[in-house]
């Protein structure tokens, strides 16, 4: 395969869309994005502002005139796709299917989204209701070029996604009636338990996720170091190289040919500064 050039390739940060999110591909602009992340409503309401005719034609005109490319959702904390709870399940999955139908209108090309937390319930009943859950949108997603993405959690209290046989589970279920992907968060999986320090760490995590998931399915990466150590089920994202995950995990992201051309999203902490950094330092990694 042809290497894209280090300044070409895909890679941003969640990017504030606050005012209009037209304003997240600005603000990727200003930091040296090729692609960014959004959130397309508020992310702690339920429900979202619905999305006017004028903010989506602005949105793709930007998007037509920055070249930002592959922009990504990030689906509402709230949403959980296998609650145990009738009701917070039907909120859910309308919350969901609004905010599909925004990403369609525009023109996004992934919804990332945390597959669900069990609460009460066992995780198969959970990883169950979250297949039910996708098997709904199946006469929506024809409507536009959105891909479902999972990602892959920490495994933090009750949530499923934080081994590799939760996302097999529910993507041989759906993958016949759904676009649907991976994203794998760096921090997430790092604290879920699969190392990814060095090059011979992400082989061994790689051929792994090859066998039970497959390599096909990975569209997304969120590139986190992890303020928690190795296997804690703890969430708390560091920036870069100084976390318990370090920057060689960065390095090898950027060199090695099975991800250097994925797309990749930052969450790291403190926000546009380190970001710009932080995607000048990946790019140079990739030269
Ligand atoms: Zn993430
Ligand atoms: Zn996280």
């Amino acid at each position: 395969m042809k290497k894209t050039p280090a300044h070409e390739l895909l890679i941003g940060a969640h990017t504030s869309a606050q005012g209009g999110a037209n304003n997240a591909l600005l603000e990727g602009l200003e930091i040296g994005a090729t692609t960014v992340q959004l959130f397309t409503s508020n992310q702690k309401r339920w429900a979202g502002k619905p999305l006017s005719e004028e903010e989506a034609s602005l949105f793709k005109e930007t998007m037509q005139n920055t070249g930002l490319t592959k922009i990504m959702s990030h689906d509402s904390y709230l949403i959980n796709l296998g609650s145990s709870n009738p009701e917070a399940l039907c909120k859910s999955q309308k919350a969901f299917k609004e905010e599909l139908q925004r990403c369609q209108k525009l023109g996004l090309s992934f919804l990332n989204f945390h597959p669900g937390a069990a609460l009460e319930a066992s995780e198969e009943q959970c990883l169950e209701k979250i297949v039910k859950s996708l098997e709904g949108l199946e006469s929506l997603v024809e409507q536009g070029p959105t891909r479902l993405l999972l990602e892959t959690t920490a495994g933090q209290g009750t949530c499923v996604g934080w081994k590799f046989e939760h996302l097999d589970f529910i993507i041989s279920r759906v993958h016949k009636k759904i676009p649907i992907g991976v994203c794998i968060d760096t921090c997430h999986i790092f604290a879920a338990g699969y190392d990814i320090r060095t090059k011979k760490a992400w082989d061994a995590t790689l051929e792994e996720f090859d066998r039970v998931v497959g390599l096909k399915y990975l569209y997304a990466f969120h590139v986190n170091d992890s303020m928690k150590p190795f296997a804690s089920r703890r969430d708390r994202h560091a920036p870069l190289g100084k976390g318990e995950i370090g920057i060689e995990c960065f390095k090898v992201m950027m060199t090695h040919p099975l991800l250097r051309e994925i797309p990749k999203y930052l969450e790291t902490p403190e926000g546009p500064p380190l970001w710009k950094k932080e995607i000048a330092l990946l790019r140079e990694f990739a030269s």
